[in-house]
């Protein structure tokens, strides 16, 4: 199954991603996650991407697609892959369409996660993960079990991230309007968008994402 989850920051795209990719045995691809794993390498993307990702503001196209473009090559994606932040940029969606038709790969579903500013500000402000496992939480959404444990693999390290402050937020919403809302459309022509109510609990998310996708695996 090949999917994109398209949405603004923090509207749940990389913690259905990962149920996704346990479900279906697909590779989730997070071009944020990608871009953040470079940073703390040190590697010359990370050092021109840093400051970027901390002002709110998007990577610039070029460094974007070639690394998809290697990430998508390789031999885990066969199978199936979830994108998760990418497309994010008309430019974006024309160079995946021309990788994967070269590919002669088609998608199965594009879908949007629907959801308002005033609570995205919410998800982002409380949003913190396993320093070890990766795992996601929430401060009032999805807290640990055990305050300071981690659920999955019992780690007392957590992470937030240097963009999740609230005056980063509005930064990024704004180039999620301004760059990243333009995509709907061109997926909307091709006739491929369908739409899932992220506002609703994380459960019911996934029961809308599973409705859609179970009749296309
Ligand atoms: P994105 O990858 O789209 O930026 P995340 O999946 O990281 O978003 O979610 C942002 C924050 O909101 C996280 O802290 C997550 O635990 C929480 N969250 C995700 N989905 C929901 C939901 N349906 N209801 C409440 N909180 C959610
Ligand atoms: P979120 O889903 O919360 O917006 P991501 O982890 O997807 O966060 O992205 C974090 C930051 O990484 C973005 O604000 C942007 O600076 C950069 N980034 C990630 N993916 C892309 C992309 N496809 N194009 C440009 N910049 C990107
Ligand atoms: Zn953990």
């Amino acid at each position: 199954m090949k999917l994109i989850l398209l949405g603004p920051p923090g509207a749940g795209k990389g913690t259905q991603a990962k149920i996704l990719e346990d479900r279906y045995g697909i590779a989730q691809i997070s071009t944020g996650d990608m871009l953040r794993a470079e940073v703390k390498a040190g590697t010359e993307i990370g050092l021109q991407a840093r400051a970027v990702m901390e002002s709110g503001a998007l990577v610039s196209d070029d460094i974007i697609i070639r690394m998809l473009a290697n990430r998508i090559s390789q031999a885990d994606c066969v199978k199936g892959f979830i994108l998760d932040g990418f497309p994010r940029t008309v430019p974006q969606a024309r160079a995946l369409d021309a990788m994967l038709e070269s590919k002669g790969v088609q998608l199965d579903a594009v879908i949007e996660l629907k959801v308002d500013d005033a609570l995205l500000v919410e998800r982002i402000a409380g949003r913190f993960t396993c320093a070890k496992c990766g795992a996601g939480y929430h401060d009032v959404f999805h807290p640990t079990g055990v305050a300071g444990v981690c659920d999955k693999c019992g780690s007392t390290e957590f992470i937030r991230r240097a963009d999740d402050k609230r005056e980063t937020v509005a930064a990024r919403l704004a180039a999620y309007h301004e760059q990243t809302a333009p995509i709907l459309p061109h997926y909307a022509a091709l006739g491929r968008l369908q739409t899932v109510d992220g506002m609703a609990d994380m459960g019911e998310v996934t029961r809308q994402l599973v409705a859609l996708l179970e009749p296309v695996s």
